[in-house]
């Protein structure tokens, strides 16, 4: 008797404890680094008492998630670009959020149709030239970077980099599989060296006369320009909003998923929310130098971006083309890249 009154205690203890869990408290997996997004679970915990636990790594998140399946404690993903955020809901690890707030906070293109992932913050991906050797106004689209007039004066990382991957997506979107092929096999002529190293790599190769002309994502200029060995590349080149005239800028995101198993679904929802609100989102951009995704709401009218450099590059069109389509031509530009022999 007074042992089953002792289980029935501590299972009732138990199951309360568990209840309070699952209350309160968000477990995220993230690729994005620790200083980027604890400060915005701070204030999410203070406004809310709901705990966010995070566990940061730079690879194998996905891995991790699919062999803890049923049994992972996990119910957020964060990462960057839009082949990973793909990519973990193409492996089946991915449910469905539909929420009125996420779908008013961020705009259509900068999220999955179906609600299995959301950007959080946007992404330029910019052409920048070097100030000495280019004149305002000669590069100012995308489609020019496969002139014949660039050849032997462009850098670019691997063609098989996300970022690169997006690109050559958008302008497969734009222009179609056959003009995008030749637009990849004009680049790639276009090249002053092999392929190689990351973005910053390529202002570096412009501040050393390597290269003229080079294509990075626009939040590693404020990186750079706070860098004292950096500075001088983010100062040698010129910034491009490339296609201002036309379709606008190719943008990407860093964004949020909901695991398949998430036990803690409600706070993790309103975790999405709090970040994808005006307050997060100011939180959010003002920590990364990335665009608030409300970006695409208002091109700048009534923008605050909470960030100097961004403020001082003003307003620009952005391709508002989906970024679903978009992640649909990733496989051929994947594949089109091998085409061309990009990389070798
Ligand atoms: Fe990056």
């Amino acid at each position: 008797m007074s042992r089953s009154f002792t289980w029935h205690l501590s299972l009732c203890a138990l199951m309360s404890l568990s209840w309070v869990a699952k209350a309160a408290e968000v477990n995220v997996y993230s690729y994005r680094q620790p200083q980027l997004i604890q400060p915005m679970f701070a204030v999410f915990t203070q406004e809310t008492g709901i705990a966010v636990n995070a566990v940061y790594a730079k690879t194998g998140m996905l891995e991790r998630l699919r062999s803890e399946g049923r049994n992972s404690p996990a119910d957020l993903v964060f990462t960057v670009d839009i082949g990973r955020l793909t990519d973990t809901v193409s492996a089946g690890l991915t449910q469905p959020v539909e929420s009125a707030a996420l779908n008013a906070n961020i705009p259509a293109n900068f999220r999955d149709p179906d609600g299995h992932w959301f950007g959080l913050t946007a992404r330029a991906r910019l052409i920048v030239t070097s100030r000495k050797r280019v004149a305002a106004g000669e590069m100012t689209r995308y489609e020019q970077l496969a002139e014949p007039k660039w050849k032997g004066r462009l850098c670019t990382r691997s063609a098989k980099h996300p970022y690169m991957v997006a690109l050559t997506a958008s302008i497969i979107a734009a222009h179609g599989l056959d003009t995008a092929k030749r637009w990849l096999q004009g680049v790639k002529k276009n090249l002053a060296r092999k392929p190689q190293g990351n973005d910053r790599t390529q202002v570096k190769a412009i501040y050393s006369g390597l290269c003229d002309v080079a294509v990075i994502n626009h939040y590693y200029l404020a990186k750079m320009l706070a860098d004292e060995e950096q500075n001088p590349w983010a100062k040698s080149v010129r910034v491009i909003f490339p296609n201002q005239n036309d379709r606008g800028t190719h943008m990407n995101v860093s964004g949020v998923a909901l695991t398949k198993y998430a036990p803690n679904r409600a706070s993790a929802v309103k975790l999405m929310e709090f970040l994808s609100s005006p307050r997060g989102q100011a939180l959010y951009a003002e920590k990364n130098g990335e665009y608030p995704v409300s970006v695409g709401l208002g091109l700048g009218q009534n923008l605050k971006l909470h960030n100097p450099l961004l403020e001082s590059w003003g307003p620009f069109l952005q391709d508002i083309e989906s970024l679903a389509v978009i992640a649909s031509h990733r496989a051929n530009a994947i594949r089109m890249a091998d085409q061309v022999g990009y990389d070798y």
